[in-house]
């Protein structure tokens, strides 16, 4: 018995050390990307769902590997948050997007996702401002995109750095609505601009008459709050039906229009809704 312990022990071990090692790994490789400047941002259009315009695309960071390819924020957000790499990161996402922003028609706006650590480290105020800055933006055309996460500790500090950045023009809209465990404490403490429904919730439409019920409640709630509400995850036609009799404004999925690259946005044609 003392042996399997100590295997199983040491295999766990190894299992660990390979673990550590990946994400160091994956670390080192970051820094070499950030220097060479391999991160690109791809912009997915949010809809009006009554006219069809394209009110704001959503920058979605991406990493152009030299041996992996194209590869997604999942793989590596969360190494780049738990090792401050998220700052220079997250600070080049906001001067890239807000120069490509710089170029589109008024009053197009885009959206940036911030994550909690980039709050957490560094002026983030500053860091818009001189973004918004460098680029010659107005305020009303940049929209952070935050998650409830960001609420649940560092409540009071997170706040007035909303504010100020709100009282700068900045608009502020709340990410991945519905699945965090306290949302509509949040609702209540700060002025949020615009409520994202979470796609988990778009992606059982028509499924689950609950589901069906949440979503409509949600929508209600944003009318009455004065925010904008935009659903996530848009992949079907009867999905944006739904949301379309329930008065959702906007809508955001691969139905109307997958993320691209800055050039293909004005180069190939429009996603056409009513088609
Ligand atoms: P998110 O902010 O919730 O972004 C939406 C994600 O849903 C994107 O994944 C998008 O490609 C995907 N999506 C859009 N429409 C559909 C659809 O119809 N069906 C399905 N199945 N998926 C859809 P992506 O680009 O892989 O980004 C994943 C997450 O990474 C984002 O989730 C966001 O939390 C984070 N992220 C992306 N870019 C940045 C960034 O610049 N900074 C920070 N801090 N986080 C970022
Ligand atoms: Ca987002
Ligand atoms: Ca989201
Ligand atoms: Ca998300």
């Amino acid at each position: 018995a003392k042996a399997d312990g100590r295997g199983t022990f040491r295999f766990f071990e190894e299992g660990m050390n390979r673990a550590v090692h990946a994400r160091l790994q994956l670390e080192q490789e970051l820094r070499r990307g950030i220097a060479q400047g391999e991160f690109v941002l791809h912009y997915q259009p949010q809809h009006d769902l009554a006219t069809k315009e394209i009110r704001s695309y959503e920058a979605l960071l991406r990493w152009q590997h030299p041996r992996h390819g194209l590869v997604g924020p999942d793989t590596f957000i969360t190494v780049a948050e738990e090792t401050g790499l998220i700052e220079p990161l997250g600070r080049w996402v906001m001067q890239q997007a807000c120069r490509d922003a710089a170029r589109w028609l008024p009053p197009l706006k885009v959206s940036v996702n911030l994550s909690p650590a980039q709050f957490r480290s560094g002026d983030i105020v500053a860091m818009v401002a001189e973004a918004l800055e460098a680029a010659d933006l107005e305020p009303d055309r940049l929209e952070l995109e935050i998650t409830e996460s960001l609420l649940l500790n560092h409540t009071e500090t997170t706040l007035s750095t909303l504010s100020r950045l709100k009282a700068m023009g900045v608009r502020i809209a709340m990410d991945d609505f519905g699945t965090g465990y306290s949302s509509l404490a949040y609702l209540w403490q700060f002025p949020f601009d615009k409520l994202k429904i979470d796609r988990s919730f778009i992606g059982n439409l028509n499924v689950d008459r609950n589901v069906d019920a949440i979503v409509a409640a949600i929508i209600g709630l944003g009318h009455s709050l004065g925010m904008t509400v935009t659903a996530e995850g848009v992949e079907v036609e009867e999905q944006a039906k739904f949301l379309e009799s329930h008065a959702c404004h906007e809508i955001q999925g691969f139905l109307y229009g997958t993320p691209a690259p800055y050039a293909g946005l004005l180069a190939g044609p429009r996603p056409d809704p009513k088609r």
